[in-house]
């Protein structure tokens, strides 16, 4: 891919706009930034853009589109808005930032004459970020130079232009992607792949759950049977995602090699049996001689189970030792806002699971708890089916708090399976309320199963707000 002198659209302002267009601009293309939102919206974005940069805001006008050679599409805008559509019509090329670090990165390694950097790419509705940063740890530790990023907080873009584009230096890419990303690549190809689980989410995007299970199963489009692809055997959608590897193969192309992690069954890959993790890789010379004790891992959960197999395997498979896998997985402390202890007061422990932003990560996180939960739930609905957690609710939960724009569909939807059911107007409230409810031993939840921006600038902002008011208690 070569960019110089090209007119390149950036659409969507935010972290993975501002990477991909800044670093277009230091390739020498000439970038226009265009955004539905006025200058006051995203001021915090445009003091990090590069000053050569045109901006286009508060509208998309068409003949920025027409006249362009190629257009860069953040996750946040949808690939059918006019303008797009338009556009791809008319035979101008749609990528999203993730296939644009990949081609870029192709590029540089082409011309350098140097080694290639593969890429090990993690998708899945829940854990991806816990997952791609476990799996960074692993690959750092077994000795391999790598860069991590994606959807994880950091574009891939920005940390290319960080790295002034000394891409031969690395071994491996660790990236976190997301369906949007996924929806528009054309050539991205990862040597090693995961999808952790497909559960519903995004469905006031996506206008099914075929749809959406399409989008994840883009990640093993472009692999070939010199790539690996590891899945989760216990999965509400793996008949699914199997179909479409075989109608992949129907159509004549290669498959990757399958590997899979499962809590239920032996299989080859990764099994859990006994409380012991246990691989079945005999062809990497890993057999059951070689387990894990998931007691001894700092991050807790029967979900953090399935993303220690997940990128456990990952690792094995490109290279690492076990000792490497090992001494991670003993270590690696989880992150922020993801099932994150805050604080013990009176006796009740207080948990910041912000990031809990669809139904099926708050089944997982309810289900990581022995104790009686006050859960507070709540923010702006994704079209989502909260009638799943009502077993879940009924079996673990003293009260349910809720909050926020879906406070009113979430209570009827489970508002009978709950002993008891709160509503408040805020996220302080929330937690005071929370600390009432609770006896000595009980846990205080927060895994909203919505997204945030009802009340809050994004999931960490609430996340931070929410430990704010436990540590003001
Ligand atoms: P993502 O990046 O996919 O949003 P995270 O690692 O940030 O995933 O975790 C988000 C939330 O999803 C966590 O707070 C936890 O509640 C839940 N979660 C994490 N891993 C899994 C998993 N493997 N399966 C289901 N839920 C999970």
């Amino acid at each position: 891919m070569d960019v110089k002198d090209k007119k390149i659209v950036v659409i969507g302002i935010a972290r993975s706009g501002v990477g991909a267009a800044n670093l277009l601009c230091k390739l020498g293309a000439t970038v226009t930034v265009t955004d539905k939102k006025g200058p006051d919206e995203v001021k915090d974005y445009l003091k990090k853009l590069d000053t050569n940069i045109k901006l286009k805001l508060g509208n998309h006008p068409p003949e920025l589109f027409e006249n362009a050679d190629l257009i860069v599409v953040s996750p946040g805008v949808p690939l059918n808005i006019p303008p797009l559509k338009a556009a791809s019509e008319k035979g101008i090329k749609v990528i999203s930032e993730l296939e644009l670090a990949y081609e870029i990165i192709l590029s540089q390694q082409s011309k350098a004459g140097s080694k290639k950097a593969e890429f090990l790419a993690i998708t899945g509705t829940n854990g991806k970020s816990t997952t791609t940063m476990l799996l960074h740890e692993m690959i750092k530790n077994g000795g391999f130079n790598a860069i991590v990023g994606g959807n994880i907080g950091n574009a891939l873009t920005e940390e290319i232009s960080n790295l002034q584009f000394q891409i031969s230096k690395f071994d491996y890419i660790v990236a976190e992607v997301s369906s949007f990303q996924l929806d528009a690549i054309d050539k991205f190809r990862p040597k090693v792949s995961t999808i952790l689980n497909i559960t519903p989410d995004h469905l006031d995007r996506y206008h099914c759950m075929s749809e959406y299970i399409d989008s994840k199963c883009r990640i093993f489009l472009n692999q070939t049977n010199e790539d690996f692809l590891v899945l989760n055997a216990d999965d509400i959608s793996i008949d699914e995602i199997m179909q479409r590897i075989k109608s992949q193969e129907a159509r004549g192309n290669t498959i990757p090699e399958i590997f899979y992690f499962s809590r239920k069954k032996k299989v080859k890959g990764a099994y859990l049996k006994d409380g012991l993790i246990y691989f079945n890789l005999p062809e990497f010379n890993f057999s059951s001689t070689f387990n894990l004790q998931p007691s001894t891992f700092k991050i807790k959960g029967v979900h953090n189970i399935e993303n220690a197999m997940a990128a456990s395997l990952m690792a094995l498979l490109s290279g690492c030792s076990f000792e490497a896998v090992v001494n991670t997985l003993n270590t690696f402390g989880g992150l922020e806002h993801r099932l994150e202890f805050v604080r013990e007061v009176d006796g009740v422990r207080f948990i910041n699971d912000s990031k809990g932003t669809n139904v099926g990560a708050v089944v997982k996180s309810l289900e990581s708890f022995s104790e009686p939960v006050i859960l507070i739930a709540g923010g702006r609905d994704k079209d989502s089916d909260f009638t799943a957690l009502k077993p879940l609710i009924k079996e673990k939960v003293k009260a349910l708090i809720l909050i926020g724009e879906a406070k009113d569909k979430i209570q009827k939807a489970v508002g009978d399976a709950a002993k008891k059911v709160y509503i408040e107007n805020d996220l302080k409230s929330a937690v005071l309320k929370g600390k009432q409810a609770a006896d000595i031993g009980d846990v205080v939840l927060l895994s909203p199963a919505c997204a945030s921006f009802d009340m809050f600038r994004d999931f960490e902002d609430r996340g931070r707000q929410f430990k704010k008011a436990v540590m003001e208690i």
